[in-house]
């Protein structure tokens, strides 16, 4: 299988899990690329502060609304969250020096990658996240053979 999704009621929920999926995601050094599709307020934040917290964060993830990313370092590891919402131009990301991101063992979390179609590698996961009633369908599409690894360990 390579998609599968999730009914997450409440925001503690979706923490948990973001915390489960960032667990997977600690256990294996190697680079990872998700992107968080979902309209405003659909839960990509929330999510992306239970990966977060998996990795060893405590406190507070602002979306990176205006600096476009925000670097998170850990002792081995760093994860990088960017919210591409208000980048005006794709070509923007060459400046940042995005390719730097997607090296050695990083994890790259983007919400709003469509802004940035054409300057972004090929994810490992897809999550889409729609609300559904009082919460979030939270669908995981694996598209490369390290994501469709890190979705069987959430599958389990
Ligand atoms: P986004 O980053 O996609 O704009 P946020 O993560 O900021 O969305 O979440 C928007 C709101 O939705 C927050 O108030 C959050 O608590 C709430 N929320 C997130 N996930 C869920 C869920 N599974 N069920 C109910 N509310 C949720
Ligand atoms: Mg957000």
């Amino acid at each position: 299988i390579q998609a599968d999704e999730w009914l997450i009621h409440g925001e503690e929920n979706m923490v948990a899990l973001g915390r489960r999926l960032g667990d997977v995601l600690c256990r294996q050094p190697a680079s990872a690329v998700i992107f968080l599709l979902g309209d405003l307020g659909a839960g990509k934040t929330t999510l992306s502060r239970g990966i977060l917290y998996a990795f060893g964060h405590s406190g507070a993830v602002k979306s990176p609304t205006y600096t476009l990313v925000e670097p998170y370092q850990f002792a081995d590891r760093q994860v990088f969250h960017f919210d591409l919402y208000r980048l005006g131009d794709p070509e923007e990301l060459e400046y940042m020096g995005i390719r730097d991101y997607f090296v050695h063992n990083n994890v790259c979390l983007l919400e709003w990658p469509v802004r940035g179609e054409g300057y972004l590698p090929q994810p490992d996961l897809i999550i889409a996240t729609h609300v559904s009633g009082q919460g979030r369908l939270v669908k995981v599409q694996a598209n490369s053979a390290y994501g469709v690894q890190v979705l069987r360990a959430l599958q389990q």
